[in-house]
């Protein structure tokens, strides 16, 4: 099996002062290589993030799907790879909901990413209303479907995150029982898309992960990490997860 995958999703924060996080965050996971560590800066970041650290990866928040143009203020996934970035994250509940991406439009940036030479994080999950009427596992599955990237050897280089939009920011999380069950649907949906190969695609949570709740959830069958907001911002609160997975 594979080392499990933590990453840090920094979304809208961070100037050159959070350059020490990350070179500390880089320090520790040196110490705990039994993990394997990651952080996506804002893009005003990333190339001197990627200078700034050795060991961890670095990667992007969202990409366009096309290569180059007229995209104000767009940024693509080759430019993403040209700064530094091993991967990048797409379909984001806050690129979903916040600017209105479709399925089709993140499965087209996820296969952008992937011509660019990036690794792709691909985020799926449901709101609390589809959860209450009981359609959970039916969103995230028809997301998986409409999402997930179609070129040749894609699942190689997929990561899923599971990222319950209820659980963002809000310090609660599903229980264990709701993780390992749609972990477990997310694997069947992956393998029904990929075939064999969908069975190695690792499936990150994230939703309030903290230090003291990691240790739990990365315990999880099909759990093989985690995308962290809020507490990936220092070292100190990250590195505590990292040591908990
Ligand atoms: P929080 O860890 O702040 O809940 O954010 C999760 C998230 O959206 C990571 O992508």
């Amino acid at each position: 099996a594979s080392l499990p995958y933590i990453v840090g999703n920094w979304k809208m924060n961070g100037t050159r002062a959070i350059l020490s996080e990350a070179r500390a965050i880089d320090r520790g996971a040196a110490r705990l290589p039994k993990v394997q560590v990651a952080i996506a800066p804002p893009a005003t970041l990333l190339h001197r993030t990627r200078e700034a650290v050795e060991l961890i990866g670095v990667g992007g928040q969202d990409c366009h799907v096309k290569e180059s143009g007229a995209f104000t203020g767009d940024i693509s996934a080759a430019m993403l790879k040209d700064a530094g970035a091993d991967f990048t994250i797409v379909g984001h509940s806050e690129r979903r909901t916040l600017h209105g991406e479709s399925d089709e439009v993140v499965r087209a940036k996820a296969e952008a990413a992937l011509a660019a030479g990036l690794a792709v994080i691909l985020c799926v999950g449901e709101t609390e209303a589809e959860r209450d009427a009981g359609n959970a596992e039916a969103v995230v599955g028809s997301q998986l479907e409409g999402s997930c990237p179609q070129a040749d050897g894609a699942s190689d280089k997929l990561t899923v995150a599971y990222e319950p939009v209820w659980a963002i920011g809000t310090g609660r999380v599903p229980s264990v029982d709701d993780v390992a069950a749609m972990h477990k649907a997310i694997r069947a949906k992956l393998v029904a898309i990929y075939g064999d190969a969908g069975a190695a695609v690792r499936i990150l949570y994230g939703g309030s992960v903290k230090a003291d709740n990691a240790g739990e959830l990365l315990s999880i069958p099909d759990v093989g990490g985690a995308l962290v907001g809020g507490a990936s911002l220092t070292a100190e609160s990250f590195l505590a997860i990292v040591g908990a997975a």
